[in-house]
């Protein structure tokens, strides 16, 4: 019997569980982590399971692309206002007088 267990297969059944699971708990999970996903702060495995997720679920990868967006417009819109030329000047000459003395 193991032996007819071919990727399809495999992967159907994979499919089949994860509906079976229940979307509910794995949007959530999935939810809790697109914060943590822009960050670059998920590991490996749990990157790969929320990619899985998002790929099949379209509100979750809706939040994704929303959440990215968001926080994409934020760092650029942060760097642009809030580091002029002149302060990191001046952080600069502090780090090297501190390193200095
Ligand atoms: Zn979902």
């Amino acid at each position: 019997m193991q032996n007819k267990w071919g990727i399809k297969k495999i992967a159907e059944t994979l499919g089949f569980k994860l509906k079976k699971q229940g979307n509910m708990y794995d949007c959530k999970e999935t939810l809790r982590h697109v914060m943590m996903a822009l960050d670059g702060e998920l590991t490996q495995a749990e990157e790969k399971a929320f990619l899985v997720h998002i790929n099949q679920c379209s509100p979750c990868l809706e939040k994704y692309e929303i959440e990215k967006s968001f926080k994409k417009f934020l760092t650029e819109k942060l760097c642009r206002h809030h580091v002029p030329p002149q302060l990191i000047e001046q952080i600069k000459s502090r780090i090297s007088g501190i390193a200095g003395s």
